[in-house]
């Protein structure tokens, strides 16, 4: 047993996996949260008039590769089976998405089998672009025009409020679409959804009798000299106080309303025309396809360049963005007794199972680093 206190900044996936690892190692830990709840951007809580388990940040679905973080996530969860199968509303009509043998069948008014499809979309590509350095020309010369406008264009620019033609081309980085039926939106072995949502799983992973939980407590500089060591899942630049620039990040505006029965029928619609000024609908009581609700809950959802106060979303990462990022990344890495985790401290976008093996990795290297009288880095996962 140790008598060394950790201060974890953030009860989102990054502190909760971090905190309860070190709480079993026998650290005293308190993880902190300038919010009302824990689970960070994953919260989900239920409408207390319909019943509805709402994704209160936006939709989240569980989906990994990773045996070890599936086999963790079910440790402090029941999860069910999930498909995510999106659809769009683009040019007056509705398609399945990702764009597949359906998608082009549809779209084309045709019968075509996978070859005949993939042979179809080579002649539609523009093969005239050699090297593409944008989004726009990556797309077209994967899918050319036509597929391009009705379902790539409009939603990109939504979504980054920027031209495609201003976004590298490394965003589309494999082909987007396939020749066969399959609607699954993610490709990984594993996929589900905790059945009680996520915040009460995260709860549970806090559950330790070494760790204790501060709400509505946000982190004060001074706060670190109690502690010999500070994990921090907060914003990279807020560390700083922001004093050399704040790094961009799009933000969401979500337009909550309810309704009885059904609104759309699925649990994502996205809208591919720019007349339409937000990039999707998600209708809540489709992420538990189990439960059975009269009512429902629904999100119309807005993208939008984040202000000082917004909740931070998507980091930009654009040439800009990643000037700054070296900045305060150079600095971070010379502080001492902090280690910056998780997607808003290393300013990257994070699934939420690379975010729970990031986490594992951080809590062994601090082990590691203790048992070999190191110092703790302050980046274990680089932000460039
Ligand atoms: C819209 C959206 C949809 C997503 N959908 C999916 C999905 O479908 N599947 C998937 O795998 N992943 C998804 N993700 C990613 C997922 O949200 C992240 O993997 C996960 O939230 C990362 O956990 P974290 O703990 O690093 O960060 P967060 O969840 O953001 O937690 C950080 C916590 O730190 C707190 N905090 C920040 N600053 C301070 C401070 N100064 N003092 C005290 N507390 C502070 C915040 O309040 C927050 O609770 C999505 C992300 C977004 C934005």
């Amino acid at each position: 047993m140790t008598s060394e206190k950790l201060l974890l900044v953030g009860a989102g996936l990054s502190g909760a996996v971090i905190g309860r690892t070190l709480a079993e190692a026998g650290y005293r830990v308190t993880v902190i949260d300038t919010r009302s709840h824990v689970g960070g951007n994953c919260h989900t809580e239920r409408d207390p008039a319909s019943g509805v388990m709402v994704h209160v940040y936006g939709p989240h679905i569980f989906h990994t590769d990773d045996a070890g973080v599936w086999d963790y996530v079910n440790h402090f969860a029941r999860f069910l089976p999930y498909k995510n199968q999106v659809k769009t509303t683009t040019g007056g009509a509705v398609y399945s998405l990702p764009i597949n043998l359906h998608t082009i069948n549809q779209f084309f008014g045709r019968t075509l089998r996978p070859d005949e499809a993939a042979a179809f979309i080579e002649e539609l590509a523009d093969t005239g672009i050699e090297t593409p350095e944008s989004f726009e020309q990556q797309a077209l010369r994967f899918v050319g025009r036509d597929l391009y406008e009705a379902f790539l264009k409009g939603y990109t620019m939504k979504q980054w409020g920027c031209a495609p033609s201003e976004l590298p081309a490394s965003i589309l980085k494999r082909l987007p679409v396939r020749f066969t039926y399959d609607d699954n939106y993610f490709f990984h072995r594993f996929q589900g959804m905790p059945e009680d949502g996520y915040t009460a799983m995260i709860a549970r992973i806090l559950d330790h009798p070494g760790l204790r939980v501060l709400l509505d407590t946000p982190f004060e500089p001074g706060m670190a000299q109690d502690f010999s060591h500070v994990f921090y899942a907060g914003p990279l630049d807020g560390w700083f106080g922001y004093d050399a620039g704040r790094l961009g990040y799009r933000t969401l505006d979500f337009e909550r309303f309810c309704a009885r029965g059904d609104w759309q029928g699925c649990a994502v619609m996205n809208y591919g025309d720019v007349s339409v000024p937000w990039t999707r609908i998600t209708e809540h009581k489709y992420f538990a396809p189990w439960e059975r609700h009269e009512a429902t809950v629904c999100y119309r959802e807005y993208s939008r360049a984040a202000e000082p106060g917004d909740i931070p979303y998507y980091p930009v990462r654009l040439v800009a963005e990643k000037a700054l990022l070296g900045e305060y990344a150079a600095r971070a890495a010379a502080a001492e007794r902090v280690t910056f985790v998780g997607r808003l401290g290393t300013y990257r976008y994070l699934d939420m199972d690379v975010t729970i093996r990031e986490a594992m990795e951080t809590a062994a290297a601090f082990l590691a680093s203790r048992t070999a009288g190191k110092a703790m880095p302050a980046f274990v996962h680089a932000p460039l």
